[in-house]
């Protein structure tokens, strides 16, 4: 649906009184959990049809206290995979105990129908799932697991979404630099309605920017039990989660994977979206990866900033290591944007704590720029850098994969920092 499609539909559903559209959702935004109505009485629907307000938690209490932890068929395993639209799915099947004893390389390939994912034709609508990751499942707990999967044709061919592939090649071919991602993910929080976001008044705006970053009480933080029920489940399933903050905008937060070593950055970020997916479906909020949500007003985007090193980054003098890293990231700027995630034009406009997607710059704590160096790597003479650019809803195993070949490849020509001499 076109945004401004959606727009005259809900202006419909809304009530008589002065319903000002608050956002401009592109379709990547407008992932859902719920069904989508363009007809009158939206929310009234909603209320009606989320497939949770008929559910009596008390009653499901019952079946979840049925004891399967021992039962001999085995444990439930999740196979996870990333479908076209930049979305995790997921199926399940019951494996014996056994075959979790040799993580992902131990557990069987599997397939779905890529006819209904828009991943295969009809005709030959097999697609092959490949384990390439194992955590344990902290929805059904247990032995239960979460399988990270990529995908194949059946011929043992790359899906053209699986974007794993030539990033795992990437990174075996460099093991020795051991590299290192820790990656930021912001997200912003809605209402079922995918129009509203959490804390804002209906069909209007919040005050302004300034309280609500790291910022606490009930007139500040809006959905704080979301970012933490995903922080604990993330803990739980054995992902490398470093952290979360409430964001700059209401209703947006963050939370931080890493550092992970090379492949393992992509594979635990995408499962954390899906985690985030399972806890949002069950608070019935709509959580949304879109770059900027919110277009009208004075609004910070969504972004993923990549911090990335190699152990010669992190080693004692490393820093000429990471400024000519720096250099080739610059080199190859504009190859980078056109990847690093749909809808990245309207959150890379120089401002809001983003550098104009048209220019390449970089600098010490410079927050306005493409790449930032932290000041503790100035100060330490090594460490790391700060990639700004990815949005929220880039392919995190894209441009990890792509920052590692960039920087694996030959040198380029110096590019003058913003400030710090040393720099
Ligand atoms: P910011 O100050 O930009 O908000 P955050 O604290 O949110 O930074 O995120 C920084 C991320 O960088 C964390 O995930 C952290 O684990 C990761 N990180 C720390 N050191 C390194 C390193 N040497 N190489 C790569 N990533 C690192
Ligand atoms: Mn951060
Ligand atoms: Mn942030
Ligand atoms: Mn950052």
């Amino acid at each position: 649906m076109a945004p401004s499609t959606l727009i005259v539909a809900l202006a419909l559903a809304a009530p008589a009184v002065a319903w000002v559209p608050t956002s401009v959702v592109s379709r990547s935004a407008m992932r859902t959990t719920a069904p989508r109505r363009t007809t009158a009485s939206m929310s009234l629907l909603l209320a009606q049809e989320t497939g949770k307000s008929a559910i009596d938690p008390t009653v499901f209490q019952k079946y979840l206290d049925i004891p399967i932890d021992d039962c001999k068929q085995g444990i439930m395993a999740e196979y996870c995979w990333i479908d076209a639209d930049g979305g995790v799915r997921s199926k399940t099947r019951t494996l014996p105990r056994s075959k979790l004893e040799n993580g992902a390389a131990g557990l069987p390939e599997w397939n779905y129908d890529g006819s209904s994912t828009g991943q295969a034709p009809g005709d030959d609508s097999e697609v092959i799932m490949i384990p390439r990751a194992v955590y344990r499942d902290p929805f059904r707990l247990g032995e239960n697991v979460l399988v990270m999967c990529d995908t194949q044709t059946p011929a043992g061919e790359p899906l053209p979404t699986n974007s794993r592939a030539s990033a795992a090649a990437t990174f075996a071919a460099h093991e020795d630099e051991v590299p290192w991602f820790g990656l930021e993910q912001e997200y912003t929080l809605f209402n079922l309605d995918q129009v509203t976001p959490l804390g804002w008044p209906k069909g209007g705006f919040p005050g302004p920017q300034g309280p609500y970053y790291c910022g606490a009480g009930p007139e500040n933080a809006f959905g704080r039990a979301v970012s933490d029920a995903h922080y604990r489940a993330c803990l739980f399933a054995g992902l490398k989660i470093s952290g979360t903050n409430a964001e700059v905008m209401p209703g947006q937060w963050e939370y931080q994977v890493g550092p992970c070593v090379g492949i393992e950055g992509g594979d635990e970020l995408w499962l954390s979206r899906y985690i985030l997916q399972r806890v949002c479906e069950d608070f019935q909020v709509h959580v949304t990866f879109h770059p900027k949500p919110i277009t009208k007003g004075d609004w910070n985007g969504a972004g993923c900033h990549s911090n990335f090193s190699t152990k010669k980054m992190r080693d004692a003098g490393g820093m000429t290591e990471i400024v000519k890293a720096i250099h080739k990231l610059g080199a190859r700027h504009a190859e980078h944007i056109a990847a690093y995630g749909e809808g990245n034009e309207l959150r890379l406009t120089g401002k809001f704590e983003t550098a104009d997607m048209n220019t390449f710059s970089y600098g010490v704590a410079n927050r306005g720029c493409s790449i930032r160096i932290p000041r503790t790597a100035e100060a330490d003479d090594c460490g790391y850098l700060e990639d700004r650019r990815p949005s929220s809803n880039c392919d995190p195993y894209i441009v990890t994969g792509m920052i590692m070949e960039t920087c694996m490849g030959p040198e380029a020509p110096v590019i003058e920092p913003q400030n710090a001499a040393k720099a």
